[in-house]
Order: C-alpha cells, then structure tokens, then sequence
C-alpha cells in the first residue's frame, strides 16, 4: 500500500517523499483514511510503530481549511510528558511543511508569556500536557470551544500517571462534537471504560 492510497493530500505526500518514508506502516494503513473521513478511533500501538504519523498526517489535512481564532485553538494533543509532547510538535513541523499551520507546545519547563503570545495570535495544532493546559486554561488565558480534534496519545501513561481526573475535567470542557482519537500502547480495563465515555463508535485499531 501507499501513502496515496491512503487519501492524503499532495503537499503531505510531497513531505513524506522528503522524509524518505516510501510505506506506509500497519498503524498507519489502518488508522489515516478513518481519520480522515472524521471517524473516532481507538488505537492501541506501541512507540516505534509510527503511530505519531498515524493521526499528525491526516489532521494536517483535515486542519487545512479553516483558520484559528484568538486563544482558541482548533485541535488539541495531550501526551503525559515533554518529551513526547515535544516529540509529537516535531512531527508536524516535518510533516506540515507545505501546509501553513500555527502549532503551539504547551508544557512545563518553559516560558508561559512565550505560550501565551502564540495563543493570542490564535493556533490550529495546540500539544499541551494535561497538567501545564489546565493552568492557562484556569488563567483565562484558552478557550476550549474551537476544538475540532482531541487526541489523547499513550492513555496507559496517562493512567499509571494519574493524569486520569486531569483528563475528565479537560474532555468536559470541549465541545461535545468533535473528533476523538485515543491512543495506548495497552488496553487495560480503565482504558476501555473510558474509550467507552470519550468516543463515539470508534473504529478500533491495532497492531
Ligand atoms: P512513533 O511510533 O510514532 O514513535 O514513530 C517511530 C519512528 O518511525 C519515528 O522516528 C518516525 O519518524 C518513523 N516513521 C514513522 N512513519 C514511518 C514510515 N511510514 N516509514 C518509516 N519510518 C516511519
């Protein structure tokens, strides 16, 4: 299979053939076209798969249209560290090349003012940790109401990190309809409990 098979656009596959990456991997195969056909999904991959690819590749597309208004970003990443919060805002730098998406990385150890200004000038992509999200967002200084796409990535690290109550307080605060992509490297019981509150006839995939 390629990566035109799976639907993407011209501009994403030109970034792709930049990268080198010639196939797509079976995360990959399996999640995109549902992603971007705005379908749920329930992922379960472990790092190394390419599972980042799996949803930053077709949200760059389906975040192509529109524009981001002030404080109100149109799609929202939570990782449970910055380091692979860090390592998701990288993959849509690679990815997003020829698209013109604003991105904002929102985790602690770095400067809020920073934070803020890219807020203010409004943003498509926010990658936040849960923690360092509520902060701004009980400062006044986010508004939850645009997001479009939440995706909830290694929901096991979430859980063993107790990010859990963090993440309920956040979900209610996003508008009901949206697109809701939960990944995790495992499928405990509290993960398919909450899979079953979060998402909405999710395609679940797995590799
Ligand atoms: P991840 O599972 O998202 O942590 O990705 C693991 C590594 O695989 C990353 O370094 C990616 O850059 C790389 N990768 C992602 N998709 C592909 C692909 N289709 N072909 C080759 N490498 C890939």
């Amino acid at each position: 299979m390629t990566f035109e098979e799976l639907g993407l656009s011209d501009e994403l596959l030109r970034a792709l053939s930049d990268s080198g990456y010639t196939e797509p991997t079976p995360i990959q195969q399996q999640a995109i076209p549902h992603v971007l056909r705005g379908r749920d999904i329930l992922g379960c991959a472990q790092t190394g798969t390419g599972k980042t690819a799996s949803f930053t590749l077709p949200m760059i597309d389906v975040l192509a249209e529109g524009r981001a208004k002030a404080r109100m970003p149109r799609s929202l990443i939570l990782a449970p560290t910055r380091e692979l919060a860090a390592q998701v805002a990288e993959s849509f730098d690679k990815y997003g090349q020829n698209h013109k998406l604003s991105k904002a990385l929102l985790i602690g150890g770095t400067s809020i003012s920073e934070q803020e200004k890219k807020l203010n000038r409004g943003v498509d992509v926010l990658i936040a940790t849960p923690g360092r999200l509520l902060d701004l967002f009980d400062r006044g200084r986010i508004l939850l109401a645009d997001v479009k796409i939440l995706v909830i990535d290694e929901s096991d690290r979430m859980l063993d990190m107790g990010f859990i109550p963090d993440i309920e307080r956040l979900v209610k605060l996003l508008p009901p309809i949206k697109q809701t992509l939960m990944f995790s490297a495992t499928m405990p019981k509290e993960i398919r409990k909450l899979a079953e509150r979060f998402l909405i006839n999710p395609k679940e995939v797995s590799v």
